[in-house]
């Protein structure tokens, strides 16, 4: 809607260079953008092609982007996999910038006939992340705390951060606690170590999706529920978790808002050198097996970051390097004590 004009802003999905998009009637007139930054919308006349700039730049120069219909279904094209059926386009090669565009305006038609779907529902684009509307968001004092989720490769300290950040204010941060199938041990209490629970109600709640997710280790179930994230928060505390960046999807509604970490390996010089004589624990399966890092630990790393920033980078609000723990604990701190004190752009959806 035109009233909308410059006051919308997205925060973009997806790494973009004009100069890579065969599409793009003029590449200069393009916005190049990452993952990740925050676009504002000066015009959205064109089905195809947007007018945006960069929000926040001194001095924002505005360009053409790709529509969020336009980028969803080539990208859709080039996935294969969510696209029930084939869709056909065909790559009009167009000359100068004026001339196409006014063409690609007048042409609305041509644009639409370019995609041959049969039906509007043969593809899902909800798994094509393109762009999110955001808006700012400060929390009110009188608000629970945001959830922090923290994702990142096993051994690259994510557990070392948050015990850090645990013990640095135990009144303000807090952290979930597991349900567990298994007998009580003699020294725990319940509801401190464990929520101990039977394995009939542990598979009623997973039934039941109370768990944001759960495991089996030596014929017994672990796992965390979705009301252990909002005991957390009840008791109005900074609740930390550390899930698989799978788990994100599920969390991200206006009763949570989390915001998401991600704590990154530094290069693999860094790790020969930064993890010479520290351990890793090498899942949570493998409980008090800390052994030695070796070479092969430090490539996996590194590899499944690299995964996991393809995959879920544009669920990433943060990324923090581990590389020296004290100077990645103290960027921690900083990006919580901002999180609580400033404004932070947040998906539309979460304010209403
Ligand atoms: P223990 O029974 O000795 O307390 O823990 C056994 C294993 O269960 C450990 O490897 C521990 O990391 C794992 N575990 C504890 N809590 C959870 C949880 O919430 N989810 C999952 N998947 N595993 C857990």
């Amino acid at each position: 809607t035109p009233s909308k004009e410059g006051k919308m802003f997205i925060k973009a999905l997806f790494d973009y260079d004009p100069h890579e998009d065969k599409a793009i009637p003029c590449k200069e007139a393009g916005l190049s953008f990452k993952k990740g930054d925050i676009l504002q919308i000066m015009s959205q006349d064109d089905s195809t092609w947007w007018q945006a700039k960069h929000a926040g730049d001194a001095n924002p120069r505005a360009g053409l982007i790709p529509s969020k219909h336009f980028q969803e279904r080539r990208l859709a094209l080039r996935r294969p996999e969510i696209l029930v059926q084939p869709l056909k386009v065909s790559n009009r090669k167009s000359s100068g910038f004026r001339r196409s565009f006014r063409l690609s305006r007048k042409d609305k038609k041509t644009n639409k006939s370019m995609y041959e779907c049969k039906k509007s529902d043969q593809y899902d684009t909800a798994d094509v992340p393109t762009y999110e509307e955001v808006t700012p968001y400060r929390r009110q004092t009188n608000e629970k705390y945001r959830l922090v989720v923290l994702v990142g490769p096993v051994g690259v300290g994510l557990n070392e951060l948050k015990r850090k950040l645990l013990v640095s204010d135990t009144q303000h941060y807090g952290v979930t606690v597991p349900h567990t199938t298994r007998a009580r041990r003699s020294q725990e209490s319940d509801g401190v170590e464990y929520i101990f629970i039977s394995k009939h109600l542990f598979e009623t709640d997973v039934q039941n999706n109370k768990f944001l997710e759960y495991g089996e280790y030596k014929n017994n179930y672990y796992g965390t529920s979705i009301d252990s994230v909002r005991s957390v928060l009840a008791k109005n505390k900074v609740c930390l978790l550390d899930v698989q960046p799978h788990t994100v999807k599920h969390l991200r509604t206006l009763e949570f808002k989390p915001y998401v970490i991600f704590i990154k390996p530094p290069s693999i010089e860094r790790l020969r050198e930064t993890r010479k004589n520290a351990k890793i624990i090498s899942s949570r399966d493998d409980q008090g097996a800390a052994k030695p890092f070796t070479e092969e630990d430090f490539q996996e790393m590194i590899k499944s970051a690299q995964i996991m920033e393809n995959q879920y980078g544009h669920l990433f609000d943060k990324i923090i390097v581990n590389d020296d723990l004290t100077v990645a604990f103290n960027e921690l701190k900083t990006t919580f004590d901002k999180l609580e004190t400033e404004a932070h752009w947040v998906p539309v959806s979460w304010l209403h």
